[in-house]
């Protein structure tokens, strides 16, 4: 999924051009997703369990009048992705996984409205952390900030990546590249791949009215992953943090507009 391998894209190559009237309909799913985050992020406390977290967003996304996109795509079984500590993405809520004070936890949702979803994440902080976990949250987050700065029109996706793929290296830290940020419409997941290391000035160009959501990645001391037996979760290779940061961005004529920018 967000982050999903390459072989799970789903436009066949062609990269879908939104209408004004589709991308108003993306900025409400959008909306929702970044409100449904926030909903979450503020009830992670020592104790909660994953699961409930997944409940509060499955319930604050229904009560919006819309759909948690990640619920039984590709079969996962939940509301949203919590993933803790060394788990990069994709994990399963948990009845009985709590959270604890100094973990880091990562949320990442959709919400499907009207027919087209917004996807975003983001790498939430349970109270206390050290200075370096502190690190490698804002530097996968300034990530996707420089990341997002190159969506202009004419600008190519190796752009993108580039700009990801310097911070995060730049701050000492490794990019598991088998996961990538991906296009987004009717469809979760649609083309372009957006790789988090790459070549500026390669790739697909960017037009007007291409909405694409960009997710950044950042392990602590390797590139590499694994999956865990559940067949989901992705922790970092030596199991040691990792922080996934992700937003949903359109291509306009002038500046990129983030659409699951909380109000
Ligand atoms: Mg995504």
């Amino acid at each position: 999924m967000y982050g999903f391998p390459r072989r799970m894209a789903s436009s066949r190559g062609r990269i879908i051009i939104k209408t004004p009237r589709e991308i108003g309909f993306m900025m409400k799913a959008g909306e929702i997703a970044a409100e449904a985050l926030n909903h979450a992020g503020q009830r992670i406390a020592p104790g909660i369990s994953t699961w409930e977290l997944s409940r509060v967003i499955g319930d604050f996304i229904k009560m919006k009048g819309a759909k948690p996109s990640f619920k039984g795509l590709y079969g996962f079984p939940g509301n949203a992705c919590i993933s803790i500590n060394a788990e990069l993405i994709h994990g399963i809520p948990a009845r009985k996984r709590f959270i604890r004070a100094g973990d880091i936890v990562s949320i990442d949702l959709g919400a499907y409205k009207d027919g087209y979803h917004g996807d975003l994440s983001a790498t939430f902080a349970c109270g206390t952390i050290p200075a370096q976990t502190e690190k490698l949250l804002r530097v996968t987050e300034t990530a996707l900030q420089d990341a997002i700065k190159q969506c202009v029109s004419g600008n190519r996706i190796g752009d993108l990546s580039n700009a990801i793929q310097t911070r995060i290296e730049g701050g000492g830290f490794y990019i598991p590249d088998d996961y990538l940020g991906h296009g987004i419409g009717r469809e979760l997941h649609e083309d372009p791949s957006i790789p988090n290391i790459g070549t500026a000035g390669r790739g697909p160009r960017l037009t007007p009215g291409m909405t694409l959501a960009i997710e950044p990645m950042a392990n602590t001391t390797t590139k590499k992953t694994k999956i865990l037996r559940d067949e989901w979760t992705v922790v970092e290779g030596n199991g040691n943090l990792s922080a996934h940061f992700e937003h949903t961005v359109i291509i306009t004529s002038g500046e990129p507009v983030i659409m699951t920018q909380l109000k």
